[in-house]
C-alpha cells in the first residue's frame, strides 16, 4: 500500500474514526452491501462517488428504503431530503481525507454536512485515494481548485471558478462554498465510519 494511504487510514484510526481500505470499487461496493442490513432505510448525500459506485440502484433493487434527492421528482425533493436526515445509515463521500486524519467538507445547502456527523445509526463516507491531501490548508485548496470547479459543470452553476479553475470567493447567488465542516475526530458517541478505495472516484 502507498505510505500516502497507510499514513492516512493509520491517523484516521487514531482519531477514532472506524475505518476499511479497499482495492477497487466493485469490492468496496460488495462488503457496503452486506454490513447494510436489507430492512435499514438510507440517506444519500450529493455524491459523484455514490453514484459511480452505483449503490443506489443496489440497494433500491433489494429492497432498501433509500432517499436520495439526486434520484427523485422536483415536488419529492423536500420530502426525499427530510428522510434522508432521519434514515438509519447515512452515505456520502468526503471532497478531502487529509493525512493527518480529518475531513473536508464544503457544502451550499448543507444538507450533505448537517448528516456526516450526527443523527443517524450509522454513518459511511467513501473516498477514492484521489481525495486524499497532507494537510487542512491543501485539503481547503484541493476542494476549490479542483472539486468546486467540477461540481459547478456538473450542476450548471453560474460561479467563476467553472470559468477560471481559481476561487475568486465571489458572492454569487449560486455559490457553493456557504459551511465549512472539519471532522477531526469521531463525534462523540459517534459512528463514523470512513472506507478508502485504491482508485481515482469523484472529485
Ligand atoms: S467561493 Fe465561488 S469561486 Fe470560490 S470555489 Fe466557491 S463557488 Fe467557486
Amino acid at each position: 500500500m502507498d505510505h500516502m494511504i497507510e499514513k492516512t487510514l493509520e491517523n484516521l484510526k487514531k482519531n477514532h474514526f472506524i475505518t476499511k481500505y479497499f482495492n477497487s470499487k466493485e469490492e468496496a461496493m460488495e462488503d457496503i452491501l452486506k454490513e447494510i442490513p436489507a430492512d435499514a432505510s438510507i440517506g444519500i448525500g450529493g455524491s459523484v462517488t455514490i453514484d459511480q459506485l452505483g449503490l443506489y440502484e443496489r440497494l433500491i433493487y433489494r429492497g432498501n428504503a433509500v432517499y436520495w434527492h439526486h434520484r427523485c421528482e422536483p415536488y419529492e425533493k423536500k420530502t426525499v431530503l427530510k428522510n434522508a436526515a432521519v434514515s438509519d445509515i447515512y452515505l456520502s463521500s468526503t471532497n478531502a481525507v487529509t493525512r493527518d486524519g480529518t475531513l473536508i467538507n464544503i457544502d451550499g445547502a448543507g444538507n450533505r454536512v448537517a448528516n456526516m456527523f450526527w443523527g443517524h445509526h450509522k454513518i459511511i463516507i467513501i473516498a477514492g485515494i484521489n481525495k486524499i491531501t497532507f494537510n487542512y490548508d491543501e485539503g481547503v485548496k484541493r476542494i476549490k481548485t479542483v472539486a468546486c470547479p467540477q461540481n459547478a459543470e456538473r450542476l450548471n452553476l453560474d460561479v467563476p471558478c467553472r470559468y477560471s479553475g481559481k476561487c475568486e470567493d465571489c458572492n454569487s447567488p449560486q455559490r457553493m462554498c456557504r459551511i465549512l465542516l472539519t471532522l477531526e475526530r469521531q463525534p462523540m458517541n459517534g459512528n463514523v465510519h470512513v472506507y478508502l478505495i485504491n482508485e481515482e472516484l469523484g472529485y
